[in-house]
Protein backbone atom coordinates (compact mmCIF):
# COMPACT_ATOMS: atom_id res chain seq x y z
CA UNK A 1 0.00 0.00 0.00
CA UNK A 2 1.35 3.59 -0.98
CA UNK A 3 1.27 5.87 1.69
CA UNK A 4 2.11 9.59 1.41
CA UNK A 5 2.24 12.53 3.87
CA UNK A 6 1.18 15.93 2.04
CA UNK A 7 4.18 17.98 2.44
CA UNK A 8 2.11 21.35 2.72
CA UNK A 9 -0.13 20.26 5.32
CA UNK A 10 1.60 21.63 8.89
CA UNK A 11 1.07 24.17 11.38
CA UNK A 12 0.84 27.72 9.78
CA UNK A 13 3.32 30.43 10.90
CA UNK A 14 1.00 31.87 13.48
CA UNK A 15 0.65 28.52 15.44
CA UNK A 16 4.13 28.04 15.29
CA UNK A 17 5.14 31.05 16.65
CA UNK A 18 2.68 31.09 19.63
CA UNK A 19 4.07 27.36 20.27
CA UNK A 20 8.08 28.85 20.23
CA UNK A 21 6.94 31.79 22.53
CA UNK A 22 5.14 29.48 24.98
CA UNK A 23 8.32 26.74 25.11
CA UNK A 24 10.63 29.81 25.25
CA UNK A 25 8.94 30.68 28.64
CA UNK A 26 8.54 27.21 29.74
CA UNK A 27 12.36 26.84 29.56
CA UNK A 28 12.78 29.00 32.50
CA UNK A 29 9.30 28.60 34.16
CA UNK A 30 7.59 25.57 35.98
CA UNK A 31 3.94 26.66 34.94
CA UNK A 32 2.82 28.64 32.25
CA UNK A 33 -1.56 29.38 31.48
CA UNK A 34 -2.81 29.73 28.53
CA UNK A 35 -6.13 31.23 27.49
CA UNK A 36 -7.79 28.73 25.82
CA UNK A 37 -6.14 25.62 24.12
CA UNK A 38 -2.84 27.12 22.24
CA UNK A 39 -4.16 24.96 18.87
CA UNK A 40 -7.37 23.37 18.11
CA UNK A 41 -4.98 19.32 18.30
CA UNK A 42 -5.18 17.26 21.35
CA UNK A 43 -1.86 15.80 20.73
CA UNK A 44 -0.05 18.96 20.61
CA UNK A 45 -1.99 20.28 23.63
CA UNK A 46 -0.73 16.96 25.88
CA UNK A 47 2.58 17.27 24.48
CA UNK A 48 2.92 21.03 25.81
CA UNK A 49 1.09 20.04 29.15
CA UNK A 50 3.43 17.69 30.21
CA UNK A 51 5.86 20.69 29.92
CA UNK A 52 4.05 23.24 32.44
CA UNK A 53 1.43 24.49 30.03
CA UNK A 54 -1.94 25.24 31.52
CA UNK A 55 -5.60 25.76 29.71
CA UNK A 56 -7.18 27.80 31.49
CA UNK A 57 -11.12 29.00 30.05
CA UNK A 58 -12.03 32.89 30.13
CA UNK A 59 -14.33 32.01 33.37
CA UNK A 60 -11.22 31.48 35.37
CA UNK A 61 -9.21 34.15 33.72
CA UNK A 62 -11.36 36.62 35.14
CA UNK A 63 -10.86 35.38 38.63
CA UNK A 64 -7.26 35.20 38.27
CA UNK A 65 -4.12 37.80 39.61
CA UNK A 66 -0.56 37.86 39.86
CA UNK A 67 0.40 35.30 37.38
CA UNK A 68 1.30 35.19 33.92
CA UNK A 69 -1.16 33.78 30.88
CA UNK A 70 -0.55 33.44 27.41
CA UNK A 71 -2.91 34.59 24.69
CA UNK A 72 -2.76 32.29 21.59
CA UNK A 73 -2.78 33.08 17.87
CA UNK A 74 -6.73 33.71 17.52
CA UNK A 75 -6.29 36.89 19.72
CA UNK A 76 -8.69 37.64 22.71
CA UNK A 77 -11.09 41.25 22.55
CA UNK A 78 -10.12 44.53 24.47
CA UNK A 79 -11.42 43.60 27.98
CA UNK A 80 -9.22 40.72 28.48
CA UNK A 81 -5.99 43.45 28.50
CA UNK A 82 -8.12 45.63 30.85
CA UNK A 83 -8.58 43.27 33.18
CA UNK A 84 -5.24 41.73 33.43
CA UNK A 85 -3.88 45.28 33.61
CA UNK A 86 -5.81 46.05 36.70
CA UNK A 87 -5.18 42.38 38.31
CA UNK A 88 -1.30 42.24 37.53
CA UNK A 89 -1.40 39.39 35.27
CA UNK A 90 1.52 39.61 32.44
CA UNK A 91 0.84 38.70 28.93
CA UNK A 92 2.54 36.85 26.54
CA UNK A 93 0.74 38.34 23.49
CA UNK A 94 1.11 35.61 20.75
CA UNK A 95 -2.01 36.65 18.82
CA UNK A 96 -1.06 36.17 14.76
CA UNK A 97 -0.06 39.52 13.13
CA UNK A 98 -2.63 38.93 10.28
CA UNK A 99 -5.29 38.85 13.38
CA UNK A 100 -4.01 41.70 15.32
CA UNK A 101 -4.01 43.61 11.74
CA UNK A 102 -7.41 42.85 11.28
CA UNK A 103 -8.45 43.50 15.04
CA UNK A 104 -7.03 46.81 14.02
CA UNK A 105 -8.84 47.32 10.68
CA UNK A 106 -12.35 46.41 12.19
CA UNK A 107 -11.95 48.98 15.24
CA UNK A 108 -11.04 51.47 12.82
CA UNK A 109 -13.93 50.65 11.02
CA UNK A 110 -16.25 50.67 13.76
CA UNK A 111 -14.89 54.24 14.74
CA UNK A 112 -15.84 55.52 11.26
CA UNK A 113 -19.02 53.94 11.96
CA UNK A 114 -20.03 56.97 14.43
CA UNK A 115 -19.68 59.34 11.41
CA UNK A 116 -20.97 57.58 8.36
CA UNK A 117 -23.71 55.37 10.40
CA UNK A 118 -22.23 52.57 8.45
CA UNK A 119 -22.40 48.86 10.44
CA UNK A 120 -19.52 46.15 10.70
CA UNK A 121 -20.32 42.58 9.65
CA UNK A 122 -17.80 39.66 10.47
CA UNK A 123 -18.37 36.43 7.95
CA UNK A 124 -17.21 34.12 10.33
CA UNK A 125 -18.24 31.11 13.40
CA UNK A 126 -20.39 32.72 15.95
CA UNK A 127 -18.65 31.50 19.43
CA UNK A 128 -15.13 31.41 17.20
CA UNK A 129 -12.43 32.76 19.43
CA UNK A 130 -10.94 34.75 16.73
CA UNK A 131 -14.37 36.06 16.10
CA UNK A 132 -14.86 36.81 19.58
CA UNK A 133 -11.63 38.47 19.64
CA UNK A 134 -13.14 41.05 16.69
CA UNK A 135 -17.06 41.12 18.09
CA UNK A 136 -14.89 42.51 20.88
CA UNK A 137 -13.09 45.66 18.83
CA UNK A 138 -16.53 46.93 18.52
CA UNK A 139 -18.01 46.78 21.74
CA UNK A 140 -19.97 43.49 20.74
CA UNK A 141 -21.69 45.34 18.09
CA UNK A 142 -20.49 43.74 15.13
CA UNK A 143 -23.29 41.68 13.73
CA UNK A 144 -21.41 38.04 12.94
CA UNK A 145 -23.05 36.40 9.69
CA UNK A 146 -22.29 32.26 9.26
CA UNK A 147 -24.08 32.34 5.74
CA UNK A 148 -26.52 33.56 3.63
CA UNK A 149 -29.36 33.24 6.19
CA UNK A 150 -27.82 35.36 8.41
CA UNK A 151 -28.12 38.38 6.19
CA UNK A 152 -31.96 38.83 7.15
CA UNK A 153 -30.32 40.13 10.36
CA UNK A 154 -28.35 43.35 8.67
CA UNK A 155 -29.90 47.02 8.93
CA UNK A 156 -30.61 48.00 4.75
CA UNK A 157 -30.74 51.64 5.37
CA UNK A 158 -26.97 51.67 6.48
CA UNK A 159 -24.11 51.68 4.79
CA UNK A 160 -22.16 47.85 5.39
CA UNK A 161 -18.75 47.15 6.33
CA UNK A 162 -17.94 43.11 5.92
CA UNK A 163 -14.76 41.78 6.83
CA UNK A 164 -14.46 37.99 7.48
CA UNK A 165 -12.67 35.28 10.23
CA UNK A 166 -9.29 34.64 8.22
CA UNK A 167 -10.02 30.89 8.21
CA UNK A 168 -12.54 31.03 6.54
CA UNK A 169 -13.22 29.81 2.89
CA UNK A 170 -12.91 31.90 -0.42
CA UNK A 171 -15.83 30.21 -1.89
CA UNK A 172 -17.97 31.24 0.60
CA UNK A 173 -17.04 34.49 1.19
CA UNK A 174 -17.41 35.06 -2.68
CA UNK A 175 -21.11 33.10 -2.35
CA UNK A 176 -22.31 35.70 0.24
CA UNK A 177 -21.07 38.66 -1.00
CA UNK A 178 -22.69 38.32 -4.46
CA UNK A 179 -26.68 37.21 -1.80
CA UNK A 180 -25.37 40.58 -0.36
CA UNK A 181 -25.06 43.11 -3.49
CA UNK A 182 -28.60 41.29 -4.55
CA UNK A 183 -30.09 42.61 -1.45
CA UNK A 184 -29.47 45.72 -1.87
CA UNK A 185 -28.45 48.59 -4.57
CA UNK A 186 -29.05 51.32 -2.03
CA UNK A 187 -26.71 51.34 -0.09
CA UNK A 188 -22.68 51.46 -0.01
CA UNK A 189 -21.03 47.62 0.26
CA UNK A 190 -17.52 47.52 1.23
CA UNK A 191 -16.16 43.84 0.99
CA UNK A 192 -12.91 43.15 2.87
CA UNK A 193 -11.42 39.89 2.14
CA UNK A 194 -9.46 39.00 5.17
CA UNK A 195 -9.08 35.37 4.25
CA UNK A 196 -5.66 34.38 5.63
CA UNK A 197 -4.16 33.20 2.93
CA UNK A 198 -2.15 30.27 5.25
CA UNK A 199 -4.79 28.60 4.88
CA UNK A 200 -6.37 30.19 0.97
CA UNK A 201 -3.66 28.93 -0.23
CA UNK A 202 -3.63 25.87 0.61
CA UNK A 203 -6.53 24.87 -1.03
CA UNK A 204 -5.08 24.51 -4.43
CA UNK A 205 -2.39 21.76 -3.85
CA UNK A 206 -4.67 19.69 -1.24
CA UNK A 207 -7.19 19.13 -3.89
CA UNK A 208 -4.28 18.30 -6.14
CA UNK A 209 -3.18 16.03 -3.55
CA UNK A 210 -6.35 14.41 -2.11
CA UNK A 211 -7.56 13.30 -5.94
CA UNK A 212 -4.24 10.98 -5.96
CA UNK A 213 -5.55 8.49 -3.16
CA UNK A 214 -7.73 5.81 -3.11
CA UNK A 215 -8.30 6.96 0.59
CA UNK A 216 -7.74 10.44 2.53
CA UNK A 217 -7.02 10.49 6.11
CA UNK A 218 -7.74 13.86 7.29
CA UNK A 219 -6.10 14.63 10.53
CA UNK A 220 -7.62 17.78 12.70
CA UNK A 221 -9.07 18.52 15.88
CA UNK A 222 -13.00 18.55 15.77
CA UNK A 223 -12.79 22.07 16.94
CA UNK A 224 -10.41 23.65 14.05
CA UNK A 225 -12.76 25.67 11.78
CA UNK A 226 -9.74 25.65 8.75
CA UNK A 227 -9.67 21.83 9.46
CA UNK A 228 -13.90 21.96 8.65
CA UNK A 229 -13.13 24.02 5.71
CA UNK A 230 -10.44 21.76 4.28
CA UNK A 231 -12.07 18.43 4.97
CA UNK A 232 -14.92 19.66 3.14
CA UNK A 233 -12.75 20.64 -0.04
CA UNK A 234 -10.71 16.96 0.30
CA UNK A 235 -14.16 15.03 -0.05
CA UNK A 236 -15.31 17.12 -2.55
CA UNK A 237 -12.61 15.78 -4.67
CA UNK A 238 -12.37 12.34 -3.18
CA UNK A 239 -15.56 11.20 -1.52
CA UNK A 240 -13.22 8.78 0.43
CA UNK A 241 -11.83 11.22 2.68
CA UNK A 242 -12.64 10.32 6.27
CA UNK A 243 -12.21 12.85 9.23
CA UNK A 244 -9.82 11.58 12.35
CA UNK A 245 -8.37 13.29 15.01
CA UNK A 246 -6.84 10.35 17.06
CA UNK A 247 -4.93 7.37 15.60
CA UNK A 248 -7.80 5.32 17.00
CA UNK A 249 -10.01 6.24 15.04
CA UNK A 250 -8.82 4.70 11.96
CA UNK A 251 -11.01 1.82 11.32
CA UNK A 252 -9.66 -1.17 9.67
CA UNK A 253 -11.99 -1.84 7.72
CA UNK A 254 -11.31 1.43 5.87
CA UNK A 255 -8.12 -0.12 3.96
CA UNK A 256 -9.83 -3.33 2.98
CA UNK A 257 -9.38 -3.32 -1.06
CA UNK A 258 -7.28 0.36 -0.75
CA UNK A 259 -4.05 0.75 -2.47
CA UNK A 260 -3.55 4.34 -2.04
CA UNK A 261 -3.56 6.44 1.09
CA UNK A 262 -2.98 10.02 1.47
CA UNK A 263 -2.56 11.87 5.03
CA UNK A 264 -3.21 15.45 5.20
CA UNK A 265 -4.43 18.28 8.07
CA UNK A 266 -5.44 21.53 8.89
CA UNK A 267 -3.09 24.63 10.07
CA UNK A 268 -3.63 23.42 13.37
CA UNK A 269 -2.32 19.73 12.97
CA UNK A 270 1.09 19.25 13.87
CA UNK A 271 3.37 17.36 11.00
CA UNK A 272 4.67 14.97 13.66
CA UNK A 273 0.36 13.41 14.40
CA UNK A 274 0.46 13.17 10.19
CA UNK A 275 3.91 11.04 10.04
CA UNK A 276 2.92 8.85 13.17
CA UNK A 277 -1.12 7.94 11.08
CA UNK A 278 1.52 6.86 8.73
CA UNK A 279 3.52 5.01 10.72
CA UNK A 280 0.65 3.41 12.33
CA UNK A 281 -0.88 3.08 9.15
CA UNK A 282 2.32 1.02 8.25
CA UNK A 283 2.28 -0.82 11.16
CA UNK A 284 -1.59 -2.01 10.24
CA UNK A 285 -0.19 -3.34 7.28
CA UNK A 286 3.08 -5.53 8.47
CA UNK A 287 0.10 -7.22 10.92
CA UNK A 288 -2.18 -8.35 8.34
CA UNK A 289 0.76 -9.60 6.78
CA UNK A 290 1.59 -11.74 9.49
S1 LIG B 1 -4.31 30.71 9.86
FE1 LIG B 1 -3.33 32.64 9.27
S2 LIG B 1 -4.27 34.15 10.63
FE2 LIG B 1 -4.71 32.18 11.52
S3 LIG B 1 -3.03 31.84 12.98
FE3 LIG B 1 -2.42 30.89 11.04
S4 LIG B 1 -1.20 32.45 9.99
FE4 LIG B 1 -2.37 33.49 11.59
Amino acid sequence: MKIEVDKGSGFCFGVVEAIRRAEERLENDQKLYCLGDIVHNNSEVERLRKKGLTTISHEQFFTMSNTTVLLRAHGEPPEIYKYAQANNIELIDATCPVVLKLQKRILKSYENGAKDNSQVIIYGKKGHAEVNGLVGQTNGDAIVVEGIDDLAQLDYTRPIVLYSQTTKGLDGLHHLTEELKNKTSKVAIKIHDTICRQVANRIPGIKKFAVRFDLVLFVSGKKSSNGKMLFDICSSVNPNTKFISELNEIDPVWLKNIDSVGICGATSTPKQLLEEVAEFLLGMEENTKV
